[in-house]
């Protein structure tokens, strides 16, 4: 329900100061200024369809500049995401997204982006409203006139449907029907029941990196892996394998017909210059 949803994030939240390091402190301090000081910078991770090698799709990546130094989303997303920062700055890739589209479209290309998005910005009804209209107001700012939302994926994770809320159903389901495709990302890390695949409006599954990259010295990591292609199959979702770095990786993810693979085999995240030279020479 809605109130056992808003005492969750409460609590959440609540956690913040006390137990927070001197390095987390700081960083919490100066993150707060990182978007009006313009050090943050989205990169884009080419997702390459392995048979063609051709770009279709695309992640969007924060990064952090700050004090000369390059700081980790692994670093600085929990501390944005305790201190309820994640929410502005959610926005802020939102936008910068939309801009990408904009400058796809106009070289006449199709990529679609993933945005990933914090469980933190769905965990209140208010948060959800805030990220359906702020949502809605970038896109139509756009200047696109029919802003195309089947070219936007939203990465959520298995711990937003682990509750199986019904205005999470709600926000996905509403999402969807405009065009947005929902994506579970890292999925089978998060310890969550398999039915919310069946209960949630879902299209897509991201086979997480820590499976991938150990095939190669544990064979029942492809076990598990041929397994959550069958089910994706029998689902109908669509597949992205997240991570692939090697030729025998490669191999393997071809062998089972995975359609989309993410991964510095072929790319590493770049910023926006390097992604839209390399969108534009593509056929
Ligand atoms: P993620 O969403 O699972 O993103 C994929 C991560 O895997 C990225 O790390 C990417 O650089 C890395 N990666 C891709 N291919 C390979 C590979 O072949 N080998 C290896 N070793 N790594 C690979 P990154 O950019 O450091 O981001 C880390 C995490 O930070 C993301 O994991 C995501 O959970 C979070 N994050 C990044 N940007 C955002 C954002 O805009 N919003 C939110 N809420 N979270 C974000
Ligand atoms: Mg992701
Ligand atoms: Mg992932
Ligand atoms: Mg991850």
């Amino acid at each position: 329900s809605a109130k056992s949803n808003g005492r969750n994030c409460f609590e959440y939240f609540n956690q913040t100061i006390q137990l927070e390091t001197e390095r987390t402190a700081k960083l919490h301090y100066h993150l707060k200024n990182a978007i009006i000081l313009n050090e943050l910078e989205l990169y884009f991770q080419p997702i390459v369809d392995p048979n063609t090698t051709e770009i279709n799709k695309a992640e969007a990546l924060l990064r952090w500049h700050h004090d000369g130094q390059f700081i980790s989303p692994d670093e600085f997303i929990p501390i944005a995401e305790k201190s309820g920062l994640i929410v502005e700055i959610g926005e802020w890739v939102r936008a910068e997204v939309v801009k990408m589209i904009s400058a796809v479209q106009s070289l006449n290309k199709s990529i679609c982006f993933s945005i990933n998005v914090s469980t933190i910005e769905f965990c209140t009804n208010e948060l959800q409203n805030r990220f359906l209209q702020s949502f809605e107001k970038v896109s139509q700012s756009s200047g696109l006139s029919d802003f195309p939302y089947h070219l936007v994926t939203l990465e959520i994770t298995e711990s937003l449907m682990m509750n199986q809320q019904q205005a999470v159903y709600d926000l996905l389901a509403l999402l969807r029907k405009r065009g947005v495709n929902i994506s579970i990302d890292d999925f089978g890390t998060g310890y969550s029941s398999l039915s919310y695949l069946v209960n949630f409006p879902v299209d897509q599954i991201k086979i997480d990196k820590a499976f991938i990259q150990q095939i190669e010295t544990d064979e029942r990591h492809k076990a598990l892996i041929e397994a959550i292609v069958s089910m994706s199959n029998s689902l109908d979702l669509s597949l992205v394998a997240e991570g692939v770095e090697t030729q025998e990786q490669l191999d393997f993810i071809k062998q089972l017909k995975i359609p989309a693979v993410q991964g510095y085999y072929y790319y590493k995240p770049m910023p926006t210059d390097e992604f839209l030279a390399i969108i534009s020479q593509q056929e």
